[in-house]
């Protein structure tokens, strides 16, 4: 089906932050699959692993017990803190299972019409339920009727969230990302968090983070919400947890732990063996080799190289980010960026019109980090000189 408006470009290959395409050019990956390929490609003790965990066994049933997801489960629960985890295949299905894990909460609280809060510009899938809590209506148009049950307020507006406590008594949670990704790497304040689990407490909401790209070390933790001191009772994960191979998890705490019982929610392949084994390793490299302190290193390196070379070019509005979820918002739509970085051998996405987002591998270097923002910050010159109207200039922003 023709769902996707592809670039004409087929990879072939890949190693490291390298990409290859079937002509023989290079590319400089920056995007990693959408946050996906954290490892980069083709990184050896992962190969290894997925390798042997195949010939071993690749899938077996949820009927069985599984060493490998109970292993990744226990992993999981230890570096994040929260109790259970359920293992399904992508971001959507995570989120699909945080949906049911509220509702079903909330009918155990005796809230008949469970609702829950989702914010302006927020992007949690497209299955009927997901698109129904995303904040896009391009998203969402045409597939009417969307599934009830969601509170829609702005992203980052603790008001916004205290004024639904005060006159809404079917709400059961609240479902945020800390950093929209596909919204625009918007970064919430430092207190929003904080702000949330004190509304969450004092109503007996579930605080549910939609971690699926901005956790597994993107930020430089763990997960976004370990900047801070808070934890939530829900986080999703999925796109890097595994490196390519699909997984997705929603895992639970507190409040939110024990509300699935046998029967409530499954998955055919959920948790199987390869992906838990990819899972596995992933979290082992970046852990041995450190790569959340490299992606912190990296993602200040690339802003401030951006912020240097850009300084003064009128078009930039702002460059900002967290580890390496980084975006550079123009004040001008540039979608064309995107083909216009083939050339000179750059993979880059643009998302909200407006916002060059970059999502590089967890282990790029000092050195290919500047072949990047001198190939980037040229790429993105050149476009508002050549693009951009003059009348765009003048206006005041
Ligand atoms: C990508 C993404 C999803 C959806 O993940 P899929 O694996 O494509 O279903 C959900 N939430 C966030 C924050 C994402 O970035």
């Amino acid at each position: 089906m023709h769902t996707y408006k592809r670039l004409p470009l087929t990879l072939e290959r890949g190693e490291g932050c390298w990409v290859w395409d079937k002509q023989g050019k290079r590319y400089l990956d920056a995007l990693c699959g959408i946050a996906v390929c954290g490892l980069g490609h083709g990184h050896p003790r992962l190969v290894q692993a997925i390798s042997e965990q195949a010939a071993k066994l690749i899938h077996t049933s949820n009927l069985y017990e599984i060493e490998r997801q109970e292993q990744l489960g226990e992993r999981l629960a230890a570096i994040s803190g929260m109790d259970e985890v359920f293992f399904c295949n992508s971001g959507c299905e995570a989120n699909e299972a945080a949906i049911k894990l509220a509702r079903l909460y909330g009918h155990g609280k005796g809230v008949d019409m469970p609702a829950i809060i989702v914010m302006e510009k927020a992007f949690h899938g497209r299955t009927i339920a997901t698109l129904s809590a995303t904040g896009s209506r391009k998203v969402q148009a045409g597939f009417e009727p969307l599934v009830p049950g969601f509170v829609r307020v702005p992203f980052d507006d603790l008001a916004a969230v205290t004024k639904v406590a005060g006159n809404n008594h079917n709400v059961v949670a609240v479902l945020v990302e800390l950093i929209q990704g596909e919204g625009g790497i918007n970064v919430c304040h430092a207190d929003y968090l904080h702000g949330l689990r004190k509304i969450c407490d004092a109503n007996g909401w579930l605080l549910m983070l939609d971690e699926v790209q901005s956790g597994t070390g993107r930020t430089g933790k763990w997960f976004a919400f370990q900047h801070s001191d808070i934890k939530p009772d829900v986080m999703t994960l999925a796109k890097g947890l595994a490196s390519g191979v699909p997984i997705g998890a929603c895992l639970a705490s507190g409040a939110a732990a024990g509300v699935f019982k046998p029967g409530n929610h499954g998955s055919t392949f959920g948790g199987n063996p390869l992906a838990c084994a990819a899972a596995l390793t992933t979290l082992a490299i970046i852990e041995d080799e450190n790569l959340m302190a490299n992606a912190t290193a990296m993602g200040d390196l690339i802003r401030n190289g951006l912020r240097a070379a850009l300084q003064g070019t009128a078009g930039v509005r702002d460059i900002r980010g967290m580890g390496l979820m980084i975006g550079i918002e123009l004040d001008y739509p540039c979608d064309e960026l995107v083909k216009q970085a083939l050339e000179p051998g750059l993979l880059i996405n643009v998302t909200a019109d407006n916002v060059v987002r970059l999502l590089p591998p967890l282990n790029i270097d000092r050195n290919v980090a500047k072949q990047l923002i001198s190939m980037l910050s040229a790429l993105i010159v050149n476009f508002l000189n050549r693009s951009r109207p003059a009348q765009t200039a003048a206006k005041p922003s």
